[in-house]
């Protein structure tokens, strides 16, 4: 792909404004702040299906946070060069809200496809207790991306299929 330098480079400064704005929320805000976004392999990184599955697994998570009294409210929801993300802030210990985040990406439906992050003070994301599996062979998926074991345009076809099947339920 000709134009795979450029590709590269915007995913890098999206990343560096997604940085960028993670400690301005943290600095007006204080925790707990969140961030909502698709693990996207592979690119284009948005399209109109992935906004799609993006915003009803939004919503379905602020319902849940109704469910659950906490006080919450969107701080911005955009598309980056990474894809769609959201940023919410809850009124709500961080740990707490770390465990349902891992609770909503392990029972949602394409909740393995969701990357949330709590933040720390330290502006960095609270670690998972549990690893994430892969996609293609539920390997530990740090596992299969150390190795090389697929490809990232394989691991995409995976992405797509679960997101198309989402949206037709
Ligand atoms: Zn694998």
């Amino acid at each position: 792909m000709s134009n795979q330098k450029e590709i590269q480079k915007q995913i890098l400064d999206a990343k560096e404004n997604r940085w960028i704005k993670q400690q301005n929320y943290l600095k007006e805000h204080g925790s707990t702040i969140m961030s909502f976004k698709l693990n996207i392999p592979h690119w284009p990184k948005c399209s109109e299906m992935i906004t799609s599955a993006f915003d009803i697994s939004l919503r379905n998570f602020s319902e849940l946070l109704t469910e659950k009294n906490i006080l919450f409210n969107f701080l911005s929801r955009e598309e980056t060069a990474l894809g769609p993300e959201a940023f919410i802030h809850c009124k709500e210990v961080s740990n707490k809200i770390k465990e349902i985040t891992v609770n909503f990406e392990e029972e949602y439906t394409i909740g393995r496809l969701l990357d949330l992050d709590v933040l720390g003070q330290d502006g960095k994301p609270l670690e998972r207790t549990t690893k994430r599996l892969c996609l293609i062979c539920s390997d530990i998926s740090i596992n299969c991306m150390r190795t090389g074991k697929h490809t990232s345009k394989e691991v995409r076809e995976v992405f797509d299929k679960m997101i198309i099947s989402s949206l037709e339920i």
